[in-house]
């Protein structure tokens, strides 16, 4: 696990496609090459130092550092993850003492409390305090600055690039990059069926959902990994 910041079943999801252009179809839709892989890979990073930066900066007016902002946001979204040191630990990529130091730090700033719940006293959970409430809701501002630019993209791009993304994000999890990601196309609920125009189409079998490209999801509370 890193440290630093600087941040998978009928297994029917097994058999999710990547979208088009990354995958070798019937077709016989070549894969990417092992340059445009690498070009894949540098402009993610770009991305990822990006959103770095913008959270950094956004903490760092709060008076946060970004895990601690990513531990308030990750308590605010939750459960999932459990609120436990162990689970936090895990889903934001961080040793236990380096979440348990973040958790006492919020704990100063009045952001959360510990509380031992009377049917388990070995474990200390985190709950967000009103004031950190608030300061999640500063924090969402910053993101909702991100995904303002991003809303400038057309439509069809959006839901294009959207896919694809979760597509890369299934291809780190198989790969043992990413641990934890409750994605559709991870997931042991994910079915292909066939649209009412008979064309491929994604169900949720858990929910009884069709899921159409928008509204496939990054971060499901019901998500459980395909095998
Ligand atoms: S909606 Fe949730 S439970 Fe259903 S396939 Fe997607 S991640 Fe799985």
């Amino acid at each position: 696990m890193s440290e630093g910041h600087d941040q998978p079943p009928t297994v029917i999801a097994a058999a999710e496609p990547l979208p088009p252009q990354l995958q070798a179809g019937a077709s016989g839709t070549p894969l990417p090459s092992a340059a445009l892989a690498m070009e894949l890979v540098v402009a993610l990073d770009r991305l990822a130092r990006a959103q770095r930066q913008h959270r950094q900066t956004t903490a760092s007016r709060l008076g946060l550092t970004p895990l601690q902002a990513d531990l308030l946001t990750t308590l605010a979204g939750g459960p999932p993850p459990e609120a436990v040191v162990g689970e936090l630990a895990r889903e934001l990529g961080v040793r236990q003492p380096t979440l348990t130091e973040s958790a006492t730090a919020l704990e100063r700033k009045g952001l959360v409390v510990r509380r031992r719940l009377a049917s388990d006293r070995r474990r200390t959970w985190l709950e967000l305090t009103a004031a950190g409430h608030e300061v999640v809701r500063d924090l969402s501002q910053a993101q909702e600055e991100l995904a303002a630019a991003v809303a400038a993209m057309p439509l069809e791009q959006s839901k294009t690039t959207y896919v694809a993304l979760l597509g890369v994000i299934k291809r780190f999890v198989d790969a043992g990059v990413i641990e934890v990601a409750r994605t559709c196309l991870t997931c042991r609920y994910l079915a292909q069926t066939p649209d009412s125009a008979g064309r491929a189409g994604r169900h949720c079998t858990l929910l009884d959902l069709a899921l159409p490209d928008q509204d496939l999801r990054v971060n499901c509370p019901d998500h459980e990994p395909a095998g």
